[in-house]
């Protein structure tokens, strides 16, 4: 078993800034764990602008962002990184068991950093009736085929949901040369920011339908189209307003939900609806020692406001390793 001060899951924004802070208040001994084979996230995917205008006040790309962290934790010959690691136990002594190109490694560290971000809601997860063609995707793994795999998923394509994900896809489908038919939303508003609204769905002219929901997706092999129809006031479907939209592609952008799994597994006290940890304390959980940031802490609106909150739990786990001492 081998015995680390700190160690931080997670190569995103939320990880690199951790390490970075916590061996900027004195801790030395520090491994980052990260299961892709590139540090940087869900930022690799980002290639729009619109990051780092707080933090370092320019517009930048996700990668560009990434960029920055990356090259900084690099030069820090006190961070070692693990990438295509993928860590699959925890308990409640913070050991923990990953998997490495070098096979099945387990440590226990004096405090742990999970910064392991968030998932996608999917179609089962809001219960979406119909048939279960090809061509159903989670806005964000659409985004990962478009910019990262070069592949475009379809050219007619609706989008569930009105998260941020899905009204930059909106764009994105847009730019690549398909058309997207409609936005439907169940609320009244967007759930995305204002500026994506505007920059990603009004400058393209893409019909959103508010106060509207999905009743079924339809087709055999890839989707042939989708059942839409107006809800009133208390969300129930007015059957006379039914129409439908063929398509090819359906897109989810429903939300997301944070990746804990790992410390519920530990023992840690999670809120079963938010999926977040039960703590007192910003980036706290109820296991001594053990710290969450990022996305993974809470759905940050904007990376900036991950990397603040991360470099706060990596000055927390210093001062934590400074008190045991
Ligand atoms: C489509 C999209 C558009 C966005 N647009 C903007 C924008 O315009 N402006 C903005 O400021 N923000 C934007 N964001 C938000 C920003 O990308 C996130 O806030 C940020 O990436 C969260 O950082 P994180 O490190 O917490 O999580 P992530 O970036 O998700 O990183 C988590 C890391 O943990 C790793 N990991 C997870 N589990 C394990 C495990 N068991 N073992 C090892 N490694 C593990 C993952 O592989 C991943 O690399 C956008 C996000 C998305 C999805």
């Amino acid at each position: 078993m081998v015995n680390r001060e700190l160690v931080v899951v997670g190569g995103g924004p939320a990880g690199m800034a951790a390490a970075i802070s916590a061996r900027e208040n004195g801790v030395k001994d520090i491994l980052l764990i990260e299961r892709d084979q590139y540090l940087g996230g869900l930022l690799n995917q980002c290639i729009h602008t619109g990051f780092g205008i707080e933090y370092f006040k320019e517009i930048l790309t996700g990668p560009e962002y990434a960029d920055r962290f990356i090259r900084k934790m690099t030069a820090m010959s006190d961070i070692e990184i693990s990438l295509r690691s993928f860590v699959v136990n925890l308990k409640r002594d913070r050991t923990l068991t990953y998997l490495s190109p070098g096979g099945l490694c387990e440590l226990r560290p004096r405090a742990l950093i999970m910064a392991t971000g968030c998932r996608e809601r999917t179609r089962e997860m809001i219960n979406v009736p119909g048939s279960r063609p090809a061509g159903i995707f989670t806005a964000g793994l659409a985004q990962k085929l478009i910019n990262i795999e070069g592949l475009l998923p379809g050219l007619e394509v609706v989008i569930i949901g009105s998260g941020d994900i899905g009204l930059i896809m909106a764009r994105r489908f847009t730019l690549e040369g398909a058309r997207v038919k409609a936005i439907i939303e169940i609320k009244n508003c967007a759930s995305g920011l204002p500026r994506n609204m505007v920059q990603c769905v009004e400058d393209f002219d893409i019909p959103i339908h508010f106060k509207h929901k999905v009743l079924k997706i339809s087709g055999k092999s890839r989707v042939e189209s989708i059942a839409v129809a107006k809800v009133d006031e208390n969300n129930i479907v007015i059957p006379a307003t039914a129409f439908t939209v063929t398509c090819d592609t359906v897109l989810l952008s429903v939300g997301l939900i944070l990746e804990n799994e790992l410390i519920e597994m530990a023992g840690a006290d999670i809120d079963k609806i938010t999926n977040s940890p039960v703590s007192t304390d910003l980036n706290n959980t109820s296991i001594p020692g053990l710290f969450v940031c990022g996305n993974a802490f809470k759905v940050y609106d904007y990376v900036d406001s991950v990397t603040a909150d991360s470099e706060l739990s990596g000055k927390m786990a210093a001062e934590y390793l400074r008190k045991c001492r």
